[in-house]
């Protein structure tokens, strides 16, 4: 049986004070959740509110992207082992804002995927089609290169040490999410591609999907069989909604 994961992707958003001020909510809501678990991925300046607010409870933190590379003279970038250092749980890795905005490609998520698990903190793979791709029939296509780029650089054996989130574009952020069945079908699809090379980790691997999910449909895509929790953009910056997300995944689990 998988553990359900709800994480949140605050992207560029908040202050310091809105931070801390989520932080708590959380905190208060999930705290009698035991079957669930729970992370947050603040902006990098907000990450030692995180850490200094959740050390020594049971929610996790991380970042929403870490460097390619191992260290030195990059400026501006985030390195795994930094991460690591500042108790980060999860790294982000391929979002598809990045994708579009930053020209991230399949072999460049593959080096940040690789280097997160190298440092020990569990990479979060987003892959997803946009709409003009699902409408060409091409969703399968789209999100098999996306799995594979982690898979030619690291082998079959890094989806034993991270997650895979399920993020179809034409949802984030729109407030049109996946159905159930639309999200489920490209789930097992992954899971099947996975378990081409090795079925127990491919029954092991976390998949979550994410795309305008809110406390309304959070429990309807959570229930599916291959749909194990969620990353959460918008709703994780209003805590009643994620801790409202994160119950659906408790009681699902
Ligand atoms: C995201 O960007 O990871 C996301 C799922 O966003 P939203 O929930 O706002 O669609």
């Amino acid at each position: 049986m998988r553990r359900p994961l709800i994480a949140g992707n605050w992207k560029m958003n908040g202050t310091k004070a809105d931070a801390e001020e989520l932080i708590r909510s959380i905190i208060a809501g999930v705290f009698e959740m035991r079957k669930v678990d729970v992370a947050v991925c603040p902006p990098f300046p907000y990450l030692f509110i995180a850490e200094q607010m959740l050390a020594g409870t049971a929610i996790g933190w991380g970042s929403q992207d870490v460097s390619r590379e191992e260290g030195g003279a990059f400026t501006g970038q985030v390195s795994a082992a930094m991460l690591k250092d500042f108790g980060c749980r999860y790294a982000i890795v391929g979002h598809s804002e990045r994708r579009q905005f930053n020209g991230e490609t399949d072999a460049i998520i593959g080096r940040k995927y690789a280097q997160a698990m190298a440092s020990g903190v569990v990479p979060i793979l987003c892959v997803g089609e946009t709409l003009e791709e699902r409408e060409q029939g091409k969703t399968e296509e789209v999100v098999a290169s996306h799995i594979d780029g982690v898979l030619n650089l690291a082998g079959v054996e890094a989806y034993g040490h991270g997650v895979v989130a399920y993020e179809p574009v034409w949802a984030i952020g729109t407030g049109v999410t996946a159905t159930p069945d639309q999200a489920q079908e490209v789930h097992a699809f992954l899971r099947e591609r996975i378990a081409n090379k090795n079925k127990e980790i491919a029954e092991g691997l976390r998949i979550l999907y994410g795309g305008s999910m809110k406390p309304g449909n959070a429990a309807e895509l959570i229930g599916q069989p291959d749909i194990d929790g969620g990353l959460i953009g918008g709703a994780s910056l209003k805590a009643a909604d994620f801790v409202a997300i994160c119950q659906a995944g408790e009681d699902n689990a």
